[in-house]
């Protein structure tokens, strides 16, 4: 990975990204909830963009708006080069989305017969179908599984058919909404090595959200830290996981309560569902809670990190 770099600037990656995910200025309010206050991004193609943030970041709310299926209050969301806020059914056929919770299929049928399923929901013929459906159970490494039925693969290898499923239509931008949760350790790392794959070797604009920061570092060749619905840094190079941690906890005001909890134990998923970590609204705001710059542990990301 390329030596890290930390800005708070408004983009993340400043690469030619027209063919990819650009986003500027994207608000979003449900009600009282500001879940998102001028978030900018760019992920050129190519490369993966982890979206690092705790629950209720606005992670989930900001990947709907780039996949057109929610409309920002404001803003403007470029796919593979299609404004997704002015043309979003145009832009749904340049992007392929994945969400954790979405790995059902018909569970009698084989991989391919599920694919050719989905692969016609895009309006392809049925010979088109099967033919675009062993090229994706392909690039996804799975083609041997191609005639098993589905109930008969693992969890990782329904990772896997949804990425597939997520590719029929050929995108050019490949979203991803925390694809690893409830994954086990194995099938975890083979998603994370498939979607580098994907977006190494075969071009495509890649996000991926997770509140895991190892996952972040060891998936993204760009890091945005998303904290109570602003991008609170941007790293290019994945950083390192300590460098990240230190980030997290000085961007979420809570740097002193979340390091009790590490050295009480609770080191790893900070971030995760059971952590009882309080939200980025609480009493106190964020200095009183920071710890001076020079506390924070060894960043490895150049120090500076220029956090409020
Ligand atoms: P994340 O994916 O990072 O956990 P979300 O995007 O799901 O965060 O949520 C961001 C904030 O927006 C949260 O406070 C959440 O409760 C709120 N939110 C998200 N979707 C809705 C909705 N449809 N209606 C009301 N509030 C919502
Ligand atoms: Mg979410």
């Amino acid at each position: 990975m390329s030596p890290a770099a930390v800005s708070r600037g408004p983009g993340v990656g400043q690469a030619d990204a027209a063919g990819g995910i650009v986003a500027a200025g994207i608000e979003k309010r449900f009600g009282t909830v500001q879940a998102l206050s001028g978030v900018d991004l760019t992920v050129p193609p190519g490369t993966v963009l982890a979206l690092l943030g705790p629950n209720g970041a606005g992670k989930s709310t900001l990947i709907r708006i780039l996949a057109a299926s929610v409309l920002p209050d404001a803003g403007t969301v470029s796919i593979g080069g299609i404004d997704a806020v002015e043309r979003p059914r145009l832009a749904c056929g340049r992007l392929g989305l994945v969400l954790a919770e979405e790995r059902s299929f018909f569970w009698r049928l084989t991989g391919i017969q599920n694919l050719t399923f989905f692969a016609a929901l895009h309006g392809l013929r049925r010979r088109e179908a099967v033919e675009r459906s062993r090229e994706v159970l392909e690039r996804v490494g799975i083609a041997p599984l191609a005639t098993r039925r589905v109930d008969r693969y693992s969890t990782g290898m329904k990772a896997k058919l949804s990425i597939a499923r997520a590719l029929l239509g050929d995108p050019a931008v490949l979203l991803l909404d925390e694809p690893t949760r409830s994954l086990d350790p194995i099938a975890t790392v083979d998603t994370r090595t498939l979607v580098l794959e994907l977006a190494h070797a075969q071009g495509l604009a890649v996000l991926f959200a997770t509140h895991d920061l190892h996952e972040a570092t060891a998936v993204a060749d760009h890091v945005a830290v998303l904290v109570d619905g602003k991008i609170a840094a941007s790293l290019a190079g994945g950083g390192s996981a300590a460098g990240l941690e230190a980030l997290l906890l000085d961007a979420t005001g809570h740097a002193g309560v979340l390091r009790e909890m590490a050295q009480a134990g609770g080191g790893s998923g900070l971030f995760g569902e059971a952590s009882g970590v309080p939200d980025g609204s609480g009493a106190g705001g964020t200095g009183g809670m920071s710890p001076p710059p020079g506390a924070l542990p060894p960043t490895g990301l150049g120090g500076g990190l220029g956090l409020p």
